[in-house]
């Protein structure tokens, strides 16, 4: 018996990274799974890559979709409930960054950065609640960041992730009496193409930039998919059916000051 036997996660932004240990991890506690990516064809090959352990009916899908364009997301989520049979788990966890000191970020640059992270998880919750409230039953996973406390370069992105905050603190409120949980997970530094793209735009050595970031945090060492996963797990379980509006730090304790 798994945890999300009979369960249909989305989560967005999976075809690699974060969302795809995320969705790894779903899938081998039962879940069918929708990955959804600006990419069909990448998101395609990362759902035939995950495993099925929930037995007959449990089905995996890629979709390509743009969260920030209503008209894509509406079409994913028709999708998902008519190819897997319902959705119960969304998880907005797309993101890209553009960082920049703030006197020579552009408007585009804020403006991506805004309709990704903030549009992107104000449409896809708004196209699967529908869905929540009429099984009086759903889980919501915002991914925010512990950028959302301040950091330089980004203003826009840190913005956004605090934004993604008081938005799932609403969603707990407005959401809850339908049977409905929504969290945030506030991941610290995670391996993942994002920070090895950021260590290329610094000019660093991708192993060195994983080592300075570990001597930073009290465990010592940087985080993978896995530990986000781990926690997304829980809280997209009906163990944490009493948790909600909350954001969970997992950051190796970096941001204990
Ligand atoms: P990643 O490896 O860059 O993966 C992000 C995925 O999102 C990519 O597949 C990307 O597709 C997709 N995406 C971008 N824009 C999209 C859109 N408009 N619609 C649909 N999909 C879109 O990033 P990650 O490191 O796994 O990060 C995942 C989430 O965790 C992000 O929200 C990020 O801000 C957050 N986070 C990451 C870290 C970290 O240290 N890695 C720390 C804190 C928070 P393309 O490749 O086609 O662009």
């Amino acid at each position: 018996m798994g945890r999300f036997d009979g369960r249909v996660a989305v989560i967005t932004g999976a075809a690699r990274g974060i969302g795809f240990g995320v969705a790894t991890r779903f899938a081998e506690e039962g879940a069918s799974v929708a990955i959804v990516d600006l990419d069909e064809t990448a998101a395609a090959e990362a759902a035939a890559k995950l495993p099925s352990a929930g037995g007959a009916g449990v089905k995996h899908i890629g979709i390509g979709a743009n969260v920030g364009d209503s008209a894509s997301v509406d079409a994913a989520i028709e999708r998902v409930v008519t190819e897997l049979g319902g959705i119960h788990i969304l998880m907005n966890n797309a993101g890209i960054t553009r960082d920049n000191l703030l006197f020579k970020m552009s408007e585009d640059d804020w403006d991506l950065v805004m309709n990704v992270h903030l549009k992107g998880s104000f449409l896809m919750t708004k196209a699967a609640q529908k869905h929540f409230v009429a099984q009086k039953y759903g889980k919501i996973i915002n991914v925010s960041s512990i950028s959302a406390l301040g950091n330089r370069g980004q203003a826009n992105y840190s913005a956004a992730k605090m934004g993604l905050q008081g938005f799932t603190r609403t969603l707990g409120i407005e959401l809850g009496p339908f049977g409905i949980n929504a969290n945030a997970i506030a991941p610290g530094f995670i391996a993942t193409e994002m920070t090895d793209a950021t260590a290329a735009r610094l000019g660093l050595d991708v192993e060195d930039f994983r080592k300075a970031a570990a001597e930073q945090n009290p465990v010592r060492r940087v985080g993978f998919p896995e530990d986000i996963a781990a926690a997304a797990a829980f809280l997209a379980s009906d163990e944490s059916s009493y948790i909600t509006g909350q954001t969970l730090y997992v950051d190796g304790g970096v941001t204990l000051g």
